[in-house]
């Protein structure tokens, strides 16, 4: 019989509109004689709503939709058949248990750890990684200790609360740079990054990093730098294999690569796959990749992303449910790799499978 799948979408982060763009995708890419696919959106408020059945919902638009009624849940139904309501809130229809989900959710509320944990609570496989890498990964400060613990190269920073500020003046001398990047330690897609070169933009940055986190980090601004990317794959025998490279190529007037240039600007960035990274060096960030995956506690896949400055590589962040839009590397570094993205699909959700029935 088939799989069946669940593709949880959209959630409670800054990154919802970007999620529902990488799940419609996910869904085109499931071989229908293979899976039986559900959609589940989460809505802005949190709430799950059985947004599509079956393998067309995600075809036509470019990003799948909630919508404002339907079917609701409060967790999924457990591996077992049963229905498993953690928060007293209703279960309308009666689905299928599951036999996977993945989670294609992006930044806090998804690929932070916490949709992960209630994923293991409800005893169902799901794809990517589980509740410690998942944390480990997305808080940036975290991620870098555990990074410079082992000996990967990092570029240096402060990380900062709102209880204890740190002047410009002091950020600069932690760093060794009067130009900073300014983010929150748990997010993604650019959202809430930006540069500060005075104190006066200083102050600026840092209120709009702690728009979306209590704690966030001060960088060193590496220039000029390269921005280049590997994806990280884990099959269900344990092999963890590194992409091909792609490089990023912000357009001038971003000045760097961020949401707009991301999401909103069709010529915001170029990507190039292939990266123009000279053989022995992308042999390196390939195998920095897979060390930086090991060293967090990554399952199933992560992009590792790297900045270069001149022949120096420094891991910038792993991303551990990266995106799925059709332009998004992750898909397109396989592709070039020689891993359609339909078999990318069954890898992913093979090794949730294996993983699940070993714990059991
Ligand atoms: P996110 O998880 O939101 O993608 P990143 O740390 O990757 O956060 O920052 C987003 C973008 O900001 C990067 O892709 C890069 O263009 C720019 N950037 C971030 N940190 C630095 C830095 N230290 N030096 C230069 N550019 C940076
Ligand atoms: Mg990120
Ligand atoms: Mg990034």
């Amino acid at each position: 019989r088939k799989t069946r799948i669940a593709i949880l979408f959209g959630g409670r982060s800054a990154e919802h509109d970007v999620s529902r763009a990488s799940a419609a995708n996910v869904l085109r890419s499931l071989d229908p004689d293979r899976y039986d696919a559900t959609a589940i959106g989460i809505t802005r408020e949190g709430r799950w709503i059985v947004a599509g059945a079956g393998n067309g919902a995600g075809t036509g638009s470019g990003a799948l939709a909630i919508p404002n009624d339907g079917p609701q849940l409060a967790l999924l139904p457990g591996g077992q058949g049963r229905a498993l309501v953690l928060d007293g809130h209703t279960t309308v229809r009666d689905l299928p248990a599951f036999d996977v989900v993945f989670p294609v959710l992006h930044g806090p509320n998804g690929e932070d750890g916490t949709v992960q944990g209630a994923l293991e609570l409800s005893d169902v496989a799901y794809v990517g990684s589980r509740v410690m890498g998942s944390a480990a990964a997305m808080d940036k400060d975290v991620a870098k200790r555990l990074m410079r613990d082992a000996g990967l190269p990092i570029v240096p920073y402060v990380a900062m609360s709102a209880m204890a500020p740190i002047a410009y003046d002091d950020a600069v001398a932690a760093v060794g740079s009067p130009e900073l990047f300014v983010k929150p330690a748990n997010m993604g897609s650019s959202v809430g990054v930006s540069k500060a070169r005075t104190a006066g933009e200083f102050d600026t940055c840092c209120k709009l990093a702690f728009r979306f986190d209590s704690k966030i980090l001060i960088e060193r601004s590496l220039a000029p730098i390269r921005e280049v990317e590997c994806s990280v794959l884990e099959d269900a025998t344990g092999l963890i294999r590194a992409s091909q490279l792609g490089e990023i190529v912000p357009s001038d007037k971003h000045g760097f690569y961020s949401y707009d240039a991301k999401y909103l600007d069709a010529d915001g960035a170029l990507l190039r796959v292939p990266a123009d990274v000279p053989p022995a060096l992308a042999d390196r960030i390939r195998e920095l990749a897979i060390k930086t995956f090991r060293v967090l506690g990554c399952e199933g896949m992560a992009r590792i992303d790297f900045f270069l400055h001149g022949e120096q590589a420094f891991v910038n962040e792993a991303n551990t449910l990266p995106g799925f839009t059709d332009i998004s590397m992750y898909p397109r570094l396989w592709e070039a790799t020689g891993l359609p993205q339909s078999e990318l699909m069954d890898i992913l959700i093979g090794h949730a499978l294996e993983r699940h029935k070993r714990s059991r």
